[in-house]
């Protein structure tokens, strides 16, 4: 075996990948992981979505604004007085890319302490389980007896509404404004879109999330929903079911939003609009045309239940397969494939991957619910 040679690599460090390649090295492998990440500093971070632009800014700002909706709405009844509160967004964020800078390089340390090796780049299989890497400082290639895809997820953009990366923005974008939109639509009322319109909501913005489904929360248990939508509602979250997007302008310094409800045409007029409909599989360039990996029709590449791809030993966990895109869904995958990579007995149990919207009140179910069981 050559120097470049290792027992797994892992093309993708976000938290299905990082933790596979961990886990590996910590049962005597020797382990790769390839992250490409780029922040708008052009730092090279490993974490992928979840530590730079998903769970963790996203609670960073949640914790933030409702401490200063509390204050606001909440401490004088408590006879706590304070006064001339104020808001300084800038210093938010500051404090939300600290938390992130910090868990991001706590990665390298992990993988330090592991003896995982950390390659900052591109990786693309090639057949023979031959992996082509691109660095900022070259392209070289290395071998391994298992490659795990890790390539994660992108957010969806609808065609009607492009992102413009100004005022119509996706998660990303949402999480990085510098300011409090005065009036800020969401298109989707899902996990991420209830997040960021609670975020900005308690901040000032005046809310209307569109949600073209008449069914609030479909996938969690009705009774909860219902008491959540009660909740969020009182919150002043402008929330409007089986509201569907057909278009999405900017005119000036507005966005034009136009729905159909209720079989009428209807519009919206907000100063940003944040596209939460969801994400998707990201594969690009993640395999060369000659590695047989098979994608389904969403384009997740296909697995069995041990996270196996039509390919031998060629894996793939988190978000670019089927199932939740959450990050301990990738995580506990990642650590079953080393596992079984290592020869242990590892298994997955899909039906208790537990799920939290952190509104508030917080929102949180595990396993099926009553409609699923009936
Ligand atoms: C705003 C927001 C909030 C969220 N909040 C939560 C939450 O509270 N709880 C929760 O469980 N989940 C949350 N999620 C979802 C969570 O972020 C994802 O489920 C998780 O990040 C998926 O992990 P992953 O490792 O599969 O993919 P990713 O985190 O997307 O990581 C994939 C990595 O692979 C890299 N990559 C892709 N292609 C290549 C290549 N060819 N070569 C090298 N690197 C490559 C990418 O750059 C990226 O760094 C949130 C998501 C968003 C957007």
């Amino acid at each position: 075996m050559n120097d470049n040679h290792y027992d797994v690599a892992v093309i993708g460090g976000g938290p299905a990948g990082y933790p596979a390649a961990i886990r590996a090295a910590q049962l005597g492998l020797s382990a790769v992981c390839i992250d490409d990440w780029k922040n708008e500093k052009g730092e090279r971070l490993f974490g992928g979505t979840c530590l730079n632009v998903g769970c963790i800014p996203s609670k960073a700002l949640l914790e933030s604004s409702e401490l200063f909706h509390r204050a606001e709405t909440e401490f004088s009844v408590h006879g706590i007085k304070v006064g001339g509160l104020g808001l300084d967004v800038a210093a938010m964020q500051t404090r939300k890319a600290g938390i992130v800078q910090q868990l991001t390089t706590g990665i390298e340390a992990l993988f330090k302490a592991a003896g995982v090796v950390g390659i900052k780049g591109r990786g693309k299989l090639l057949a023979g389980n031959r992996v082509e890497v691109k660095t900022d400082t070259g392209v070289e290639t290395l071998s391994a007896t298992h490659v795990v895809l890790a390539t994660g997820s992108v957010p969806v953009e609808l065609p009607m509404a492009k992102f413009d990366g100004k005022r119509i923005v996706d998660s990303t974008g949402a999480l990085a404004f510098t300011s409090v939109p005065k009036r800020l639509g969401v298109i989707g009322a899902g996990v991420i879109g209830l997040e960021l319109g609670s975020v900005w909501g308690r901040l000032g913005s005046e809310v209307v999330i569109l949600e073209a489904l008449d069914t609030f929360l479909y996938m969690a248990d009705q009774q909860i929903a219902k008491e959540a939508l009660r909740h969020l509602k009182k919150q002043g979250l402008d929330i409007r079911l089986g509201a569907k997007v057909t278009s999405a302008t900017v005119q000036g310094d507005v966005v034009k939003v136009g729905y159909e409800s209720g079989g009428a045409a209807q519009t919206l007029e907000c100063d940003a609009l944040v596209v939460a409909v969801g994400r998707r599989p990201y594969t690009t360039g993640a395999f060369a045309q000659d590695v047989p990996v098979q994608l389904d029709k969403r384009g997740f590449v296909e697995v069995d239940a041990h996270c196996r791809t039509s390919v031998p030993k060629v894996w793939a966990v988190g978000d670019v397969v089927r199932g939740p895109m959450l990050a301990h869904k990738g995580t506990e995958e990642g650590v079953m494939v080393a596992e079984l990579i290592a020869g242990h007995v590892a298994e997955m149990n899909y039906k208790t991957i537990p799920s939290v919207i952190y509104t508030a009140p917080e929102i949180a179910w595990v396993g099926q619910t009553e409609a699923e069981v009936q």
